[in-house]
């Protein structure tokens, strides 16, 4: 049975309570390891062993610190696989898939790599001697807090970024996925970045509230659904730290008259479908611009292809009962309100896990909760309307602002919906428009996806774990004494 245990300091410890909880397979619902479930105690060991870290890897330059991440990358290839089973084990993931958010992870580690490159201030001679020049500092010791969706790729989003720049991490991964982290901090200390600088702190909701409680965590950074990103935005936000909170979504995907049926059929299930619905960019409500009966039949062929299990063109199982239970409400309840279930996946959950099939609902009340509500599950809610103009209105009323997709051939149609938009990241005939660096990953400000400005990778990632420093120089004038030529005309031209 593995144990996950916190690492603090470069070494695992057990939480100060002895307290754990079982992490079980959504695959078979069996225990596959005990999480540490910490308190304040621990929370407060892993600040003190970073302020004590954090001198020493400030001090060190962006290159130095940056070979190191360098290595990162390599011992993350290097290991994928053991990751990917990790993570399909933990959190139900098909291989394949597990395998590619690992390699999804790394992208964020190769983009931080750049670093030396992208992490310089600017400088101005302001006027005659007087130069200004700024300077981008690490905030501190910063938190990063996790949901158990992407259990490698999530939290490689901020980590790398955060360390290239100088500041020491302290990661609270999610309790029900908390195995693959807990590998990646033994090759983080393998790539050569000292104790203390990247620390792990398992556990449950009151670490969360330390983490963001803590004075001396400067800067948090929060994945998780809409409800806790808002308590935690707010929390951290009135306390006066840095905080960027991304949320839960709801993606719409439009498909007009003129698309290609195949290849959006296509695209669009493997949007629904891919990590079993449970990915803050899976398609989720399809509006059809008039009727598309094809459309629809080649979704629900593709989709039906689909199996339940780990290998390639199969589905792996949603990550406990619970949520099998919220995600069959809903397509009870919108069964009960008149919908058609066109495809339906209830009949999986009769097997050992949590298991739920792909479904496709056609809904005709335009008020359904399936069309508004997030259902983090493979489930794809359809609704016909008789224009665009009702297709964007749906769209941009919707509280979230994660992600949007148009199917069509035309250039003039997907422009008039990309500039339309409310969401943050737009796909034009991309059912999950994940942007890759350096395009930094971030739904729309001031929806329920995102709270606080900033994107969480990238550029965004690197402003908002930096401050900014202004130096303003002035010496006292150089008096030239040589003759030179070039001395007597640069003299001249100074007096
Ligand atoms: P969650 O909000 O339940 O948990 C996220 C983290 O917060 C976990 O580490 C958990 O331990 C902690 N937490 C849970 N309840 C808390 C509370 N009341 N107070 C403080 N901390 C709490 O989310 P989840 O179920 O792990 O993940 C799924 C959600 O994450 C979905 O809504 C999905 O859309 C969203 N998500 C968003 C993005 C994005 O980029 N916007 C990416 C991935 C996942």
């Amino acid at each position: 049975m593995v144990t996950c245990n916190n690492f603090i300091g470069g070494e695992f410890v057990p939480p100060t309570g002895e307290q754990y909880m079982d992490v079980t397979s959504p695959h078979n619902g069996k225990v596959c390891a005990k999480v540490a479930l910490s308190t304040k105690a621990d929370v407060d060991a892993a600040v003190e062993r970073a302020k004590a870290a954090l001198p020493g890897w400030r001090a060190l330059t962006i290159k130095t610190r940056t070979a190191a991440l360098f290595k990162l990358h390599h011992l993350i290839q290097e290991n994928a696989e053991e990751l990917a089973k990790l993570a399909t084990l933990e959190n139900g993931k098909t291989f394949n898939e597990s395998l590619a958010s690992v390699a999804k992870g790394n992208e964020t580690v190769e983009w931080a790599c750049s670093l030396p490159q992208m992490a310089n201030g600017r400088i101005l001679q302001v006027s005659r001697g007087v130069m200004c020049q700024d300077q981008l500092d690490p905030v501190g010791v910063v938190g990063c807090i996790v949901p158990f969706n992407f259990p490698i790729m999530v939290p490689m989003w901020t980590t790398p970024i955060a360390l290239g720049v100088g500041n020491c991490v302290i990661l609270k991964p999610s309790e029900k996925c908390p195995m693959t982290m807990t590998r990646v901090a033994e090759l983080i200390k393998q790539a050569g970045i000292p104790d203390g600088v990247f620390q792990i702190v398992q556990g449950a909701i009151p670490v969360v509230e330390q983490i963001c409680d803590n004075s001396d965590i400067k800067a948090v950074t929060f994945v998780g659904s809409s409800k806790v990103a808002e308590i935690v935005y707010k929390r951290c936000h009135n306390l006066g730290k840095k905080i960027i909170s991304l949320g839960g979504a709801k993606n719409h995907l439009i498909a007009l008259p003129d698309c290609d049926t195949q290849m959006a059929a296509q695209d669009i299930t493997a949007s629904f479908c891919g990590c079993a619905g449970q990915r803050c960019m899976a398609a989720s409500a399809l509006i059809t611009v008039g009727d598309q009966p094809e459309l629809l039949e080649a979704v629900i062929a593709k989709a039906k292809t689909l199996e339940p299990g780990q290998n390639p063109g199969q589905m792996g199982p949603v990550i406990d009962t619970q949520a099998q239970q919220r995600i069959i409400g809903f397509i009870d309840e919108a069964e009960k309100g008149g919908a058609k279930i066109l495809l339906d996946g209830r009949s999986w959950a009769s097997r050992e896990g949590s298991w739920v099939g792909p479904t496709v609902i056609l809904h005709t009340n335009p008020a359904d909760r399936a069309l508004h509500h997030e259902i983090f599950g493979p489930v794809i809610s359809v609704l016909k309307v008789s224009s665009r103009e009702e297709a964007i209105e749906i769209e941009n009323k919707c509280p979230y602002g994660n992600a949007a997709c148009v199917y069509t051939s035309s250039g003039g149609a997907a422009n008039w919906f990309s500039e339309r938009f409310r969401a943050g990241m737009i796909g034009i005939n991309i059912g999950v428009p994940v942007p890759r660096e350096p395009f930094s990953f971030g739904g729309m400000y001031d929806t329920l996806s995102k709270f606080g400005e900033h994107d969480i990778t990238g550029e965004g990632a690197m402003r908002f774990f930096t401050t900014r420093k202004k130096i303003t120089t002035k010496w006292s004038k150089f008096e030239m004494t040589s003759t030179t030529h070039s001395d007597v005309v640069a003299k001249e031209f100074i007096n």
